[in-house]
């Protein structure tokens, strides 16, 4: 099964990476991360940028 990983570092500065089974997943997950750990009340374009280039399929 496909995985992809995004690596928070250059996206929120976070030393983890987030996975899941699809890209939207990641998405999804790193939404919530940025609403429970930074307080965003939603994702800035910016940050979606860095999000979307950081986003990559993992082995
Ligand atoms: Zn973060």
């Amino acid at each position: 099964m496909a995985q992809y990983i995004a690596d928070l570092t250059g996206v929120c500065g976070c030393s983890w990476g987030v996975i899941g089974s699809s890209t939207e997943e990641v998405v999804q997950k790193t939404k919530k991360h940025a609403m429970d750990v930074h307080h965003m009340q939603e994702v800035p374009a910016e940050i979606a940028q860095k999000l979307q280039k950081a986003t990559r399929p993992a082995m």
